[in-house]
């Protein structure tokens, strides 16, 4: 499988090259140059698969031959803790919730992210390369890549976070980890000014170079690709390829979406696309009216949602315009220097054919856990909550609704005590997680003071 970028102005590379590289050097995403296709028959065969087993089909094409797929992703998903991995869960009469929180960090992020890690040793292994991964985390993504890459032979990895405004639980999952090639940086600023400091180290480029930056974020190809399967799993076991089946997705970054829009390129028959969003809600805007305009982040109960630039956008933006790299550029750029996306109507059109929006205020996110409780006795995280709502707002009639369960409610206990008075406890592999002891640097929004506590990882472990 060959790669392009979505602006068409970047070197073509194949898996590996797409894996370490993350964005493509014009600016853009990486994108397959054609989509595989799995007939019904070939659908039909992956039932009863294992989890693990069905990850390697799908992920594949995708990949390529030369990588041991099947005995990576066996190790990728034997740490979780449901025997089913992706469990479904009935909540009524054609309405299911997938759970994919049940890996170390309690966030359906661990479902690439344990991937990611061994696909990122095997790669380097082969080229004999050692990289330094530096990311910017609002939460869940740091916690989950700290986790995938503790203990990686030939990957360092320093996370930013912003200090004091990550929950606890967040924070913990993240400083509690003890390996010589991880570090936790507390920035004294915003998770944007994590995020720039992120973007100026790679803008360094002696500095990116020297280190050999790589970077894991919701942009990395090899992450949409290791979310593909769950789709096709849930449908697998609700009839599909014979049956319909219909999903919604509580969204921020678009990354899950994205994945479930592959699962039906690559001829999954999914009957509708239903796209949840708390009030930061440019996503559902720009389909309701074309009006992708930016607007600030505002706080929610579903912080993994406070989003407003859906990077992952892009790559629909790309399949919208027809693949029509100089198109989509031209797209993006007005975006980043108007604040409005000037999206063709033919685009938007085709756009609403494929999704269906949703916004779910704070209070009706509460309203809805309450409602789930009572109704079925299921606590559902308050970013879950959303795609029930979303489901249940927008229902494709005889077609089985699957909602994307994307947290753990021990993850957000103080939403879910506001909800139903009850606080849902850690499980058994995290209850001490309020014992550990911490280790992390607190460090001031000063780019210099950063890049010495990265290079300083970088030359202790080379
Ligand atoms: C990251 C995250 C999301 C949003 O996923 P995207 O791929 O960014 O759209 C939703 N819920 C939870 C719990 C998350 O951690």
């Amino acid at each position: 499988m060959k790669y392009i970028s979505t602006r068409g102005q970047a070197p073509i590379l194949d898996f590996p090259g797409v894996l370490l590289a993350g964005l493509a050097n014009d600016g853009g995403l990486y994108i397959p140059q054609s989509w595989p296709s799995f007939s019904p028959a070939e659908f039909r065969a992956m039932r009863g698969l294992s989890y693990p087993a069905l990850a390697a089909r799908i992920m594949r094409p995708f990949v390529g031959d030369g990588i041991p797929l099947e005995p990576m992703a066996a190790a990728a998903y034997a740490g979780f803790t449901n025997p089913a991995i992706v469990p479904l869960v009935q909540l009524e009469t054609g309405v299911f919730v997938q759970e994919l929180f049940h890996g170390p960090t309690l966030a359906f992020k661990d479902m690439a992210m344990q991937m990611l890690g061994r696909l990122f040793d095997h790669v380097l292994e082969q080229r004999g390369e050692r990289v330094m991964i530096v990311g910017a985390t609002s939460g869940d993504t740091g916690s989950a890549a700290i986790e995938a890459f503790a203990g990686r032979l030939r990957a360092d990895m320093v996370i930013l976070h912003p200090h004091n405004r990550t929950s606890e639980v967040q924070r913990r999952q993240m400083t509690t980890v003890v390996a010589p090639n991880i570090a936790n940086v507390a920035v004294g600023g915003s998770f944007d000014d994590c995020q720039d400091l992120v973007k100026a180290m790679f803008a360094d480029a002696p500095f990116r170079t020297d280190l050999h930056l790589s970077a894991v974020n919701s942009i990395n190809w090899a992450r949409i690709a290791a979310q593909v399967p769950y789709y096709v799993a849930a449908a697998l076991a609700l009839g599909a390829p014979d049956r319909e089946v219909a999903f919604a997705v509580p969204t921020g970054n678009f990354g899950n979406v994205l994945a479930a829009f592959v699962a039906k390129k690559i001829g999954l028959p999914i009957a509708k696309l239903v796209i949840g969003s708390n009030r930061n809600n440019i996503l559902s805007r720009f389909l309701g009216r074309n009006d992708m305009s930016i607007a600030p982040v505002e706080p929610s109960l579903s912080p993994s949602m406070d989003i407003q630039v859906s990077s992952n956008f892009e790559r629909l933006l790309f399949e919208l315009l027809g693949r029509d790299g100089a198109a989509t550029g031209a797209c993006i750029a007005a975006f980043r220097t108007t604040g409005k996306m000037p999206v063709p109507d033919a685009a938007w059109q085709a756009a609403n054919r494929l999704l269906t929006g949703f916004t779910l205020d704070d209070a009706g996110t509460l309203a809805e856990i309450r409602r789930v409780y009572a109704a079925s006795g299921y606590i559902a995280d308050p970013h879950t909550a959303i795609g029930i709502a979303a489901a249940r707002a927008h229902p494709a009639p005889g077609v089985p609704m699957i909602v994307a369960g994307t947290a753990h409610p021990a993850k957000f206990p103080d939403a879910i005590e506001a909800a139903i008075g009850i606080r849902p406890p850690l499980p058994r592999h995290l209850a001490d997680l309020y014992e550990r002891s911490e280790t992390y640097t607190v460090l001031p929004n000063e780019l210099a003071a950063i890049q010495a506590q990265v290079r300083a990882l970088a030359l202790r472990n080379r």
